[in-house]
């Protein structure tokens, strides 16, 4: 029997007169790789930040694992083994790509940002030994000792994503991780996601580029004007007269 990992229910959110989210229902199975689509301004990054707590909703619930997550800090919820990847990359720019990592790995060991420093320095070679596995597998272990912040693009928001690998959570996020990206480095994200989805760690990606979405998802929803209108199989997607009319204007996926 599948098991749901993430479960949103009836959940509203309006910004003044705006109804950002209406009637929000989504169920996400444990392991499997969950693709949201929809149009600009569908609700899908308001979705997401309500279930990473940074946005309360009007009303509805939000269960992760069995647990209530409505009323949780964003960091309680991310100890919860919820990461999330954003829009725009949340990197710290003045460090090195290493320390980038070693920060939420330590937080992860710690639990919390404030850790006791000589219990930290003795497994520290452990937390080294993490980042590096961590930025090998991304592809960055050639420039772990460059700035994060003359880093491309690209690799920001790659580097966002060990940040988040680092800390082994149970459920990722990712809102558009190949946004502003060029063909060759959305394709290295794509294998990235593959690989990744190997470790059968759930997620849920927020994705505008179709190439994306039918190389990595085992299953996508739509969101429309703040609510599912459907959800299934990629190839049930793809053959949804309903799902091109309201998503694609009559294109073909
Ligand atoms: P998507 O990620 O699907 O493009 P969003 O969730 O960002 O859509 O936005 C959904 C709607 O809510 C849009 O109309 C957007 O302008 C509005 N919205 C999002 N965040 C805010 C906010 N903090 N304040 C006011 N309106 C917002
Ligand atoms: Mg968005």
């Amino acid at each position: 029997m599948s098991n749901i990992i993430l479960k949103i229910d009836n959940v509203q959110k309006s910004f003044g007169g705006l109804k950002a989210l209406s009637d929000l229902f989504l169920e996400v199975e444990e392991g499997k790789v969950h693709a949201i689509i929809g149009p600009n301004g569908a609700g899908k990054s308001t979705m997401l930040n309500v279930c990473i707590g940074r946005l309360a909703p009007d009303s509805g619930t939000v269960t992760f694992n069995g647990q209530n997550m409505i009323g949780k800090q964003p960091h309680e919820i991310n100890q919860a083994g919820i990461s999330r990847v954003f829009q725009t990359p949340e990197i710290f720019p003045d460090l090195s790509i290493l320390q980038n990592v070693m920060i939420p790995a330590m937080a992860r060991r710690e639990g919390s940002f404030k850790f006791n420093m000589f219990r930290s320095l003795s497994s520290e070679t452990e937390i080294v030994d993490e980042a590096y596995k961590v930025l090998e597998d991304i592809g960055l272990l050639d420039q772990l000792h460059h700035h994060a912040g003359s880093m491309s693009r690209g690799d920001k928001r790659r580097l966002e994503l060990a940040m988040c690998l680092v800390q082994h959570p149970k459920l990722l996020l990712l809102d558009e991780p190949t946004a502003g990206m060029a063909r060759h480095d959305t394709n290295k994200t794509i294998d990235l996601l593959k690989k990744i989805k190997e470790r059968g760690m759930t997620k849920v990606i927020i994705e505008h580029d179709m190439h994306v979405v039918f190389s990595v998802a085992d299953h996508i929803s739509v969101l429309a004007q703040g609510t599912i209108i459907a959800s299934g199989t990629p190839d049930e997607i793809r053959g949804n007269p309903k799902v091109q009319e309201a998503y694609l204007g009559g294109a073909h996926l």
